[in-house]
This record gives structure tokens, sequence and C-alpha cells, in this order.
């Protein structure tokens, strides 16, 4: 846990959230400023910047991420029109809180390119 992180003190429940699913390794939220009808924010538990950040010791828990974010989309009902996975990475790409997320937006159709 990074102690000034924002995410590490909802996995920890120092700032509440709205739990959609949680493992040993994984935790699930929805975004409290949704930019789709389904907006869910996916994270490791383990305190991670981004995906550059991760080495060969986080292969396993960045495809269980993918995985997990399947299952989610899937329980949301996504799969029928389909939904976009997002990772923001910098501040070029659009990054604000520094703990490694997975968007996952659907329910209406998203535009492309991005902003
Ligand atoms: P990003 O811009 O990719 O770093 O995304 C950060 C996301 O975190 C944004 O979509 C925010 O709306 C979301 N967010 C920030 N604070 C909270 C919070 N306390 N609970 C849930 N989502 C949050
Ligand atoms: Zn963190």
């Amino acid at each position: 846990m990074a102690t000034d992180c924002l995410f590490c003190k909802i996995i920890s429940g120092e700032i509440p959230s709205t739990e959609v699913y949680s493992d040993e390794d994984v935790y699930a939220f929805r975004d409290i400023n949704p930019a789709a009808p389904t907006h869910i924010l996916v994270i490791p538990k383990k305190h991670l910047v981004d995906v550059k950040s991760a080495t060969l010791d986080d292969e396993a828990l960045l495809g269980k991420l993918l995985l997990r974010a399947n299952a989610i989309a899937e329980a949301e009902g996504l799969n029928a029109n389909g939904f976009r996975y997002v990772i923001n990475t910098g501040s070029d790409g659009g990054q604000t809180v520094f703990h490694l997320h997975l968007h996952i937006l659907g329910g209406r159709a998203l535009s492309w390119p991005p902003g």
C-alpha cells in the first residue's frame, strides 16, 4: 500500500466506494464520476503506478486483472453490444490517479478517436 494513494485508501476501506468485485488480488468499484451508463474501475490490490511499471513478477496479476474485467463486463450485461477497456497512462494519457486502473465503459455507443 502506498500511503498517499487514493485507490490504496479505497482498497483499505479508508475511503468509501461502491464495490463491484473483490478477491485477494483484484478490486473493482463504480467510478464516482461515470462517463457512461456503466463505468467501473478494476484495480490490482498491489500498488502499481501503471502498466509500464509492472515487472515479470506482475505477469499473472495483469492477466488476472483482464480476466476478472471480462467476468465483470459479462455480469454487467455489456457483452451484447460491446464496451471499452481504457488504461490512461501518464499525464498526456489522461491519468489522474497514479494507481493502475482499467476502466470498463459501456451502456452506450462510444465515439472514437478520443479527444
Ligand atoms: P484516470 O483519469 O484514468 O486516472 O481515472 C481516474 C478515475 O478515478 C476517474 O474516472 C475518476 O472519476 C475516478 N475517481 C476519482 N476518485 C474516485 C473515488 N473516490 N471513487 C471512485 N472513482 C473515483
Ligand atoms: Zn495505490
